[in-house]
């Protein structure tokens, strides 16, 4: 048998809008639009190197969709970042918004560039003169950067004092995941892990489960992973695995979650405090109840589906299963709960964030999580309402309810001119 190769980001955002679009009766002229950007934007950002070179780089934004508000979306520096990559990725953002029910659209963007070869210095440099090369396609009100991979809540920082300096006023709300000091949102780091945990628990209680007879192993100990573990096992679920890049954490006994340092507090730490350490392939196929991978794409493949016996599988990672296993697995009768709907807490929050930048007000934590619920409980219903009715996949439920609302909002709108 071939190795299966795995799709792009663009392949797997364009099948998944066909597929949708099979259970809708829409206008095919609107989903033949969904299939392609508003526009993508390419620039060369040259920058000053600390040894006094210049070096140019190149950074895209692709802005795939505004019928719903403004685009939304993350920016990575990363050396394989490519026009279709943001382009595939950018849809994928204008799915989950609108599973999420968020006012926003889909995009995203990036620099091809090893941010690891960067000093602070040409970081900084680098972002400020990508911002000002960006600075008449993006805005409160036009298009929202959020930090991805290879960029963090210091690279946003620079991004927002980068465009106000030029707009000459301060404009916080030009792009989330900035530090709460300069207008970022508590509860922002947490949002993704918690929104896993939240779905996981709502997906426990359909399928009359009790969290504590619960068993989980979760691949991935970050800010995804290490969340969604916290939050559940406070809630009383087992949790049976941890990983890191390292390898795995297991204890069938259940894991304090809270003595384990995450990705962040101490970067790939989890089989230093293990007393029985496996491969992560190992986790992938433990006998548990529900396996959440959250750490990176392509992760459950045709290679080892048939090997995974968890009940039910929650994507924590944006992509962790290819379209040949998410078939294997559907056909085995595995619910699986899609990255779009679980790990929409990131841009929930980042939503959030915006509202709280606009109106120049912060909100506690405790509101932050309060909404977050909200917010994660009434897109659960959506999608289950969905799931029910049509009798189709989790996956197929989710991107359902986002393509109807998108392309509803296209026929209202209609076509300019
Ligand atoms: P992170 O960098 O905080 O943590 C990643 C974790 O995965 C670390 O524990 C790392 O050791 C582990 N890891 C790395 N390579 C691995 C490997 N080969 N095998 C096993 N584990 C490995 O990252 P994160 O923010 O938690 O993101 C994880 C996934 O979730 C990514 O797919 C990301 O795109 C997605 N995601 C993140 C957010 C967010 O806002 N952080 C939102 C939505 C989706």
């Amino acid at each position: 048998m071939e190795p299966e190769e795995p799709e792009s980001a663009l392949e797997t955002a364009r099948r998944q809008l066909h597929h949708a679009a099979t259970y809708l009766d829409l206008d095919s002229n609107i989903v033949e639009r969904l299939k392609y950007p508003d526009q993508v934007h390419e620039v060369t950002v040259p920058i000053e190197r600390d040894d006094g070179s210049v070096e140019a780089f190149t950074g895209y934004r692709a802005q795939h969709d505004d019928a719903r508000g403004p685009y939304k979306g993350g920016l990575r520096y990363h050396p394989e970042v490519t026009r279709d990559e943001c382009v595939g990725l950018g849809m994928w953002m204008t799915w989950k918004c609108a599973v999420m029910d968020i006012p926003f659209g889909g995009a995203k963007g990036g620099i091809a560039v090893n941010s690891k070869d960067l000093s602070t210095a040409e970081k900084e440099r680098l972002t400020r003169r990508f911002t000002e090369e960006m600075r008449n396609m993006i805005g409160p009100n036009q298009d929202i950067p959020a930090p991805d991979m290879g960029t963090n809540p210091q690279t946003m920082a620079w991004l927002m004092d980068a465009y106000s300096m030029q707009e000459g006023e301060t404009m916080p709300g030009v792009v989330t995941g900035k530090p709460p000091l300069v207008g970022g949102s508590e509860g922002r780091e947490e949002a993704p892990g918690r929104s896993v945990a939240i779905i996981t628990r709502a997906v426990c209680e359909y399928y009359e489960r009790s969290l504590s007879d619960t068993t989980i192993a979760i691949q991935g100990y970050g800010s995804v992973g290490a969340n969604a573990a916290r939050s559940l096992d406070d809630w009383g679920a087992t949790i049976v695995a941890i990983s890191d890049v390292n390898g795995a954490m297991y204890d069938p006994t259940g894991i304090d979650t809270q003595t384990v340092p995450s990705h962040d507090e101490e970067p790939e730490a989890v089989t230093r405090y293990a007393d029985e350490v496996i491969s992560n392939d190992e986790l992938l196929e433990l006998d548990v109840d529900v396996l959440i991978p959250a750490a990176l794409g392509n992760v459950i493949t045709e290679a080892n589906a048939n090997a995974i016996q968890a009940d039910i599988v929650i994507e924590g990672a944006n992509g962790p299963i290819t379209s040949a296993a998410d078939t294997i697995l559907s056909e085995r009768e595995i619910p699986v709960i899609p990255d779009i709907l679980a790990n929409a807490g990131g841009v929930t929050v980042s939503y959030f964030e915006w509202l709280q930048d606009i109106s120049r007000r912060a909100w506690s934590f405790e509101r932050v999580q309060d909404e977050l619920e909200t917010e994660m409980v009434a897109a659960w219903d959506d999608v289950r309402t969905e799931f029910e009715r049509q009798d189709v996949s989790w996956r197929d439920a989710a991107y359902i309810v986002a393509l109807s609302r998108i392309a509803e909002a296209h026929a209202i709108r209609g076509l300019w001119p």
